[in-house]
């Protein structure tokens, strides 16, 4: 979490993005922007298009019209002057690196310990040598307070500590930008706390996030901005204590009556 300022360049720039599977237009013309260091919360009911645009962001999905940015590059195309060219699967997933994600799903590796789903892109994808990608997977465990589970399996972790390990596998390569899928949707609502928890800890640390949630009082407390989309567009965005307080969209003060 941190002040900023329009001057500043945003991370994060999508602009009128559309999406469409056949004659069900999901996404109508998103505009978002993400400054570095921000957190943003996205809200909105199911089927809204949120997972669809966070999906569009790291190009698991192309977009149909509109452009994302990360950084400097536009995402799925090279630019050369005003002309765009399209990034071949290479390029991409280059790109997509740069970007975590975690899921509601948490999308570990079975057969492998924590410690190895932690520091198998490093060493897979980065080339990272693996005494020095060890190194770096235990502290990001210990970062997520399971540095004694390093030697567990999936099925011996419970789904907050394995949604953790989501978290540190996704840090593990060093990202740009984390975005999160309703993360902590499909835990027993005990477990909640604790993927929250590491969460905070990260928006703290000043990483730029984008998290799809339910979790209200999370936005509350650690979003920078919290936008409501429904439709396929982005209705309203602003700090929580507006948004969440008194939201100026008729259809964002249904969606708070709903879920708060
Ligand atoms: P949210 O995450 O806000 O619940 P989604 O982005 O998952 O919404 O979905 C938005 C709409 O797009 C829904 O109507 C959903 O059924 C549809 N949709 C999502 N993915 C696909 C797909 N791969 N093919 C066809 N329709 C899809
Ligand atoms: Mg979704």
């Amino acid at each position: 979490m941190c002040a900023t300022t329009s001057i500043e360049r945003a991370l994060v720039r999508a602009e009128s993005v559309h999406k469409s599977y056949g004659d069900l237009e999901v996404l109508r013309g998103v505009d978002l922007e993400v400054h570095r260091g921000e957190v943003v919360c996205l809200l909105g009911p199911s089927g809204s298009g949120k997972s669809t645009f966070l999906r569009c962001i790291n190009h698991l999905e192309q977009v149909n019209s509109g452009r994302v940015w990360v950084g400097d590059e536009v995402i799925g195309y090279r630019q050369q002057g005003n002309q765009l060219h399209e990034l071949n699967e290479r390029a991409i997933a280059r790109q997509r690196r740069r970007i975590g994600m975690v899921f509601q799903k948490f999308n570990l590796f079975p057969h492998m310990t924590a410690l190895d789903n932690v520091m198998d892109a490093p060493v897979g994808v980065k080339r990272v040598p693996r005494g020095e990608a060890r190194e770096r997977a235990m502290s990001l465990l210990t970062r997520v307070g399971l540095a004694d589970k390093a030697d567990a399996y999936p099925r011996q972790l419970s789904g907050g500590q394995q949604q953790r390990i989501a978290i540190a596998r996704a840090l593990a390569m060093e990202p740009d930008l984390m975005l999160f899928d309703e993360p902590t949707s499909a835990l027993d609502p005990e477990l909640v706390g604790e993927v929250l928890d590491v969460m905070k800890d990260l928006a703290r640390s000043g990483l730029t996030m984008i998290v799809v949630t339910h979790e209200i009082a999370f936005a509350r407390e650690v979003a920078d901005r919290v936008a409501f989309m429904d439709g396929g567009e982005v209705l309203e965005i602003g700090p929580p204590s507006e948004v969440l307080v008194t939201p100026r969209h008729p259809r964002t003060r249904s969606f708070l009556a709903r879920v708060l």
